[in-house]
């Protein structure tokens, strides 16, 4: 597989897809990836975006819009995006995103960036997980994780992500927790680490962190386990945490994992644009659509000049 494209689109929805068919007309180089068919395949039922002249489920519009792609010659990747990171010393690439396949990792160079991962989901809701968030609750073990050095520390999640995170915390301490929340584990941990399964009931603490309490594994009670730092990998990483990484500017209060772009749908990071949901505003096919053709137009223009 190539790992050099003038753009990595993060997203296989009607936003990311949408956008590779504009870039690749272009004749840019572009790889969309994407771990499932997001938001669009838990739609029942589309009946109000152009063109359709019957209802259409949402899961048989996503394999149309990736069927369009990939007949375009546009490689789609059903794989999980667990870090973006800024690339230094890799001119004309500004960008390095690391895939998640079942069976290994691959870094992918990237000149430019789109974000179109729909609207995610940040947080846990038990008593304390808003009360602490920024007082030892963390989105980015990169940012924060040199704070807890030496320190007992818990990662909440279960999939590829969580693993990349807890991988990153290892280099900074042993002492790490793994809180799956009733999921079952999905990859391997380092060794030595503990990983609790039960439900998280509460993140206990005065002015910062000091425990989760859990049902404990014999699943009969809850049990206090002590951490002084939590690192939040819930589900896949989504727009919030590439934005923690690098620094993105997103919105505040229940808009917290919203992108704020600009008109062109750019983020105030060079290269990174945003597009769908997770740029916010109407969460609905026919914008997530229109911000992938506006992204991929201002993306081509940029490209030009890199050039
Ligand atoms: C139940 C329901 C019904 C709906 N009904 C309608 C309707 O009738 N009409 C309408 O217009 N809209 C409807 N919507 C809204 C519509 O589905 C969304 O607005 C639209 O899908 C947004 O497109 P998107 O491309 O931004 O994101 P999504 O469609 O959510 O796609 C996001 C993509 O990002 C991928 N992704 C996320 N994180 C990662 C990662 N770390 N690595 C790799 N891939 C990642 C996902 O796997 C997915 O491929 C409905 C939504 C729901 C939930």
């Amino acid at each position: 597989m190539e790992t050099q494209f003038d753009t990595v689109i993060i997203g296989k929805g009607p936003a990311g897809i949408t956008a590779a068919l504009y870039l690749k007309r272009a004749k840019h180089s572009v790889v969309v990836i994407g771990k499932d068919y997001g938001a669009l395949g838990k739609a029942e039922k589309i009946e109000n975006y152009y063109g359709l002249e019957k209802p259409v489920s949402g899961e048989e519009l996503a394999r149309i819009g990736i069927a369009q792609a990939e007949n375009l010659g546009i490689p789609v990747l059903s794989a999980e995006v667990t870090s973006l990171e800024a690339a230094y010393g890799q001119e004309p690439y500004r960008f390095t995103v690391t895939i998640k396949e079942p069976d290994k990792k691959t870094d992918i160079l990237a000149k430019s960036v789109l974000i179109a991962t729909g609207k995610q989901r940040t947080g846990l809701k038990v008593p304390g997980f808003e009360e602490f968030k920024g007082k030892g609750i963390s989105f980015c073990a990169v940012c924060d994780g040199f704070f807890y050095k030496n320190k007992a520390v818990a990662v909440i999640g279960n999939g590829a992500y969580a693993v990349s995170e807890l991988e990153h915390l290892y280099n900074l301490t042993k002492n790490i927790t793994l809180f799956t929340n009733g999921l079952s584990l999905e990859g391997e941990v380092p060794d030595g680490v503990r990983v609790v399964k039960g439900k998280i009931v509460k993140v206990a603490g005065e002015q910062t962190v000091s425990g989760i309490e859990a049902v404990s594994d014999s699943g009969t009670a809850t049990e206090l386990f002590p951490v002084q730092g939590i690192f939040a990998a819930l589900g896949t990483a989504g727009a919030s945490d590439f934005a923690a990484k690098l620094g993105l500017e997103t919105g505040t209060g229940a808009d917290s994992s919203t992108l704020i772009t600009d008109k062109d749908m750019k983020t105030n990071f060079p290269g990174i644009y945003a597009a769908g949901d997770a740029a916010g505003g109407f969460l609905q096919i026919v914008k997530a659509a229109s911000d992938g053709a506006i992204a991929a137009k201002s993306i081509g223009a940029e490209l030009k000049e890199l050039k």
